[in-house]
C-alpha cells in the first residue's frame, strides 16, 4: 500500500494545487492532502475554511481524504503511516527550498521519499499569493480557482461578485 501525503498551506487551494492532486492520486493508493496549521503563517483563510474547499473539490477522487496537520510533516507521515511526500514544482525557484527540504526530510526519515510532480504548464505561474493579490482589488480569479469558491475568497476582501 503506497500512501502519500500533498502538505502545504492551500490558502485557499488552486486550479494547480488541484492538477497535483488528480494527478498524485492516480500514481498511488491513497493520498492524504495535509493542510499546514501553521499558527506563525499568517493565514487569510481558517483551518476549517481551507480543509472544507479542498473536500468540496476532491470528492471524487475515493482515494484521497483531507487531514490537517501541526508540527513536523515528518511526524505527521509516521502518524499516518506514509512513506512519500508529494510536492509540485513550478519553477527553478522553488527548486532550492524543496531541494534542502526534500533532503532534510530524508536525513530524519530514510523511509521517506518525496516525489516531484512538474506543474502543468497552464499553472507554472499559479500560487495562492497570486489568487489572493488579485482577489484584493476585486480582479478575475476565474482562471485561478474553482467557480464555486470565488464568493468566499471575494468575501474575505469585502468585495461582491458582480
Ligand atoms: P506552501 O505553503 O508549502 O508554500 P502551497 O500551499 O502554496 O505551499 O503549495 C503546496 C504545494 O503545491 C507545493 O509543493 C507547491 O510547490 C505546489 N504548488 C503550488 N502551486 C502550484 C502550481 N500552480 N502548480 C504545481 N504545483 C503547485
Amino acid at each position: 500500500m503506497k500512501r502519500a501525503v500533498y502538505p502545504g498551506s492551500f490558502d485557499p487551494i488552486t486550479f494547480g494545487h488541484l492538477d497535483i492532486i488528480e494527478r498524485s492520486a492516480k500514481i498511488v493508493d491513497e493520498l492524504i492532502v495535509g493542510v499546514l496549521n501553521n499558527s506563525a503563517k499568517n493565514s487569510l483563510f481558517s483551518i476549517d475554511e481551507r480543509v472544507k474547499m479542498i473536500e468540496s473539490k476532491t470528492k471524487h477522487l475515493p482515494n484521497v481524504k483531507v487531514v490537517s496537520f501541526n508540527g513536523l510533516l515528518v511526524d505527521f507521515m509516521e502518524q499516518n503511516e506514509a512513506t512519500i511526500i508529494i510536492r509540485g514544482l513550478r519553477a527553478v525557484t522553488d527548486f532550492e527550498y524543496e531541494l534542502q527540504i526534500a533532503q532534510g526530510n530524508h536525513v530524519q526519515k530514510p523511509d521517506i521519499e518525496t516525489v516531484f510532480l512538474t506543474s502543468s504548464l497552464q499553472y507554472s505561474y499559479l500560487s495562492s499569493t497570486i489568487v489572493k493579490e488579485f482577489a484584493s482589488y476585486g480582479g478575475d480569479i476565474s482562471k485561478f480557482v474553482p467557480e464555486d469558491l470565488i464568493p468566499q475568497i471575494y468575501a474575505k476582501y469585502n468585495i461582491k461578485e458582480n
